[in-house]
């Protein structure tokens, strides 16, 4: 007689996905020093139009 499924309703929110990418809108690996908020991958493109150098 126990429903617990209620509680597996959550699964919409999740705390990592509060911030997303603003040039691809992915939700990984977001980066949000310098205030960039983007992914690595846009990063690494962008980075190299600021004025950034490669890591090597
Ligand atoms: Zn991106």
């Amino acid at each position: 007689m126990s429903t617990k499924k209620d509680r597996t309703r959550q699964g919409k929110k999740m705390g990592k996905g509060s911030r997303r990418c603003i040039r691809c809108g992915t939700h990984q690996a977001i980066i949000r020093s310098y205030n960039l908020y983007m992914c690595r991958r846009c990063f690494r493109e962008t980075a190299v139009k600021l004025g950034f150098r490669k890591y090597q």
